[in-house]
């Protein structure tokens, strides 16, 4: 089956027009995942393995939060922590959910990583995911119909005839062909696919959509039509992302705020803009210096890391980053940096943060007008109108 024409990646300046409503979609505090190390005939547990630790932070109704790191980092351990498809060892993940919805009920904030059983079930059809592999993310056995309507049937939201044209709908928003709903996954192209597993994960009307590397492992052309399309619904629906890559220039055209992980903590969280320009912590420093620059004009000295990435399950004294960092000095190694907010909604966890001059990109990254970046900032303006649902579910 032949795919679209190729698509340029149209940026993200078409985000300047919708306002976007101010309070956190999506809170979550001082969330860990630690997967216990095994050892032995009785399995002991001999330590583990710190995944995600200690990681705090907000996403705003409507914003793109972007999330880079290395392999390894703890990027998509922490999206299936809020997704629960990992319970979480501690710590909290409040997701409003709004007045009206699940039986008329005052809106709420629900505790997803305490939520009983039967309740995170109630609320599952608020927040999905969408995986990378597009090839292996979907059942070969199923057709696109019953791929695209198992979340409808799990959350009883539709049936029979209803059902059917649902999906329809939900292929004609993602740009899937409607007389190919009973074909298999392999009759189509890894675009398709993922136009599929976005089609499946909007069919609930979800809220939030965790993105994981979701355009990663496609061709460059194919990507830019995802992320168009990612966009498109966005604004279309008023959906919030959790963009999970490591690619730093496609989630710098996407994303309104950059959260940077290593070895399972957050040590830098800002704009885009100013996180790509000014950046705060040496390790995104050494992040940015590998990022492809399409214009010779613009350089940047590459910075080569030394070392391996810390082993999380037997991480360095104090700063995580100090056995790989050029600016490291002796308090490094003993303390812990604080994660502080060194400018207006422009946090880090490096001891010198303020002292340190570090070179930035300029990838033409704009800051989205209209998202509140931080409590302080969140503006006092009236949340915005309910986003269209694609249609009533039965
Ligand atoms: Fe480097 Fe020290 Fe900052 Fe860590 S705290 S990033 S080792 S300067």
């Amino acid at each position: 089956m032949p795919e679209p024409a190729p698509a340029v990646f149209e940026g993200n300046d078409r985000f300047s027009a919708p306002a976007k409503a101010s309070r956190p979609l999506l809170e979550v505090r001082n969330l860990k995942k630690y997967f216990p190390i095994e050892r032995g005939f009785l399995r002991r547990v001999a330590g583990y393995v710190k995944a995600v630790d200690d990681v705090s932070f907000s996403i705003y109704e409507g914003e793109t939060f972007g999330l880079v790191g290395e392999s390894g980092c703890g990027k998509t351990t922490l999206g299936r922590c809020i997704v629960r498809a990992f319970a979480p060892t501690a710590g909290e993940i409040l997701l409003q959910i709004p007045a009206g919805e699940d039986g008329g009920a005052p809106a709420r904030m629900v505790d997803l990583a305490t939520l009983p059983r039967g309740e995170l079930r109630s609320v599952r059809r608020h927040f999905h995911m969408i995986f990378q592999d597009p090839y292996s993310s979907l059942d070969p056995r199923m057709t696109v119909l019953d791929i695209i309507a198992e979340p409808l049937r799990e959350n009883q939201l539709a049936s029979g005839e209803a059902l059917n044209e649902r999906v329809k709908e939900l292929m004609g928003v993602v740009g899937l062909e409607v007389q190919h709903l009973k074909r298999y996954p392999h009759a189509f192209s890894g675009g398709q696919r993922q136009r599929i597993g976005i089609a499946r994960s909007l069919a609930p009307n979800p809220r939030l959509i965790v993105c994981d590397e979701a355009v990663s492992a496609l061709d460059v052309s194919i990507q830019a039509q995802i992320l168009n399309l990612l966009q498109d619904l966005q604004q279309q629906f008023h959906l919030t992302y959790l963009f999970i890559a490591h690619d730093l220039s496609v989630v710098e055209h996407i994303s309104d705020r950059v959260g940077v992980m290593y070895v399972g903590r957050l040590v830098e969280l800002a704009p885009a803009g100013e996180l790509f320009h000014h950046p705060q912590h040496p390790y995104t420093e050494a992040l940015l210096s590998a990022v492809p620059m399409a214009d010779p004009r613009r350089k940047m000295e590459r910075i080569i890391l030394p070392g391996e990435v810390a082993n999380p399950a037997n991480p360095p004294t104090g700063c995580y980053f100090h056995p790989r960092c050029q600016y490291a000095q002796e308090i490094c190694q003993q303390e812990s940096p604080p994660w502080r907010e060194i400018r207006p909604d422009h946090f880090s966890a490096c001891h010198f943060s303020e002292e340190l001059e570090l070179q930035g990109v300029d990838m033409g990254a704009k800051t989205k007008p209209g998202v509140a970046t931080s409590a302080r900032a969140k503006p006092s303006a009236p949340p915005a109108a309910s986003p269209p649902a694609l249609s009533a579910p039965n």
